[in-house]
């Protein structure tokens, strides 16, 4: 039925931007507040449905209007909402976000209806993650309903995409990172879980498959990827484009990468892709409202 399945969260962005970001106990004036729709699992399925792929989102927002804005966006891109669960008493995650001229940004993030996302919740919609090619997961829900999710997927023989992000202080549970093909790691993600500060990204993918990854793909900003798997390790070059704002760009690859696998792209060549649309997603700002449909993914990143 559904070509990804995403169980994740869901935040309105509140972003302004200022000359300089405020220390302790500082007041400093920006631009105009810019509110956007964001939230790692939000962004990764409006990627999905984008770029075409039949895509679901299993989330909760709260009864208020960043709620119906997230909701909006999702339609918009295309994204089947049914199961998104709307949470009458509780509010809307949001992301207050501080960039300054350098692009650098400081983020404080209030789960608000995201922490009230249940292994019930899942529960309910097994059927759903049946029906799906591949589950995305991230880590900005609790972490039992992610894995309760993984575990609904590895039940029903759905493929997991994990992305495990914010990355999680202590070590992934091992029944996690067993399901995961693959796991999508960021370079930060990559050093922090795979315990090695120093070290390439062939040597980080090479750590979290012996951890117990299926697979391992690394992000590397404008260098593209690394992807480790049972062909073996695979260098993705990055595309050159005008980078105008990264925020979502790792999601853009995500959803983008979960897309191609679901249609049946062996992982490098689902790598190519979402590396692409990754590239596509910096050219413009916001996290959702950068994201390319396929016509303008050709146009922009041919
Ligand atoms: P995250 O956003 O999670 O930190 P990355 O910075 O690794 O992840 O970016 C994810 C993907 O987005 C990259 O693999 C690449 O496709 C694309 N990307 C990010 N930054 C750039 C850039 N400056 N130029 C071109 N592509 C980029």
């Amino acid at each position: 039925m559904y070509d990804v399945l995403v169980v994740g969260s869901a935040n309105a962005d509140l972003t302004v931007r200022v000359e300089r970001r405020p220390g302790a106990g500082e007041t400093v004036l920006g631009t105009d507040l810019v509110e956007s729709a964001g939230g790692k699992g939000a962004n990764q399925a409006a990627a999905a449905a984008r770029i075409g792929g039949r895509t679901a989102l299993l989330a909760r927002v709260g009864g208020d209007a960043y709620g119906e804005l997230l909701l909006h966006a999702q339609r918009e891109a295309g994204t089947d909402v049914t199961p998104v669960i709307v949470d009458e008493s509780a509010r809307t995650g949001t992301a207050m976000i501080i960039v300054d001229p350098d692009g650098d940004n400081s983020i404080v993030v209030s789960p608000g209806a995201n922490a009230a996302l249940t292994p019930q919740d899942v529960a309910a919609a097994k059927h759903t993650i049946a029906a799906s090619a591949v589950v995305s997961l991230q880590l900005e829900i609790p972490m039992e309903s992610v894995r309760a999710a993984a575990a609904a997927a590895e039940q029903a023989g759905t493929r997991v995409v994990l992305n495990p992000s914010p990355a999680p202080q202590t070590a992934l549970a091992p029944e996690l990172l067993a399901v995961a093909d693959p796991l999508v790691v960021n370079e930060h993600e990559a050093r922090q879980l795979s315990g090695r500060a120093d070290g390439t990204p062939a040597e980080w993918a090479a750590a979290l498959r012996d951890q117990g990854a299926r697979s391992v793909v690394v992000t590397l900003g404008g260098d593209g990827a690394l992807v480790l798997d049972a062909s073996g390790a695979t260098e993705v070059p990055g595309v050159r484009v005008k980078a105008v704002d990264t925020t979502g760009a790792g999601d853009a690859f995500t959803g983008a990468l979960a897309t191609r696998l679901a249609r049946g792209d062996t992982l490098p060549e689902a790598a190519r892709f979402a590396v692409r649309v990754g590239a596509a997603a910096v050219t413009k700002p916001g996290a959702q409202p950068s994201y390319p449909t396929r016509a303008e993914l050709e146009a922009l990143v041919p």
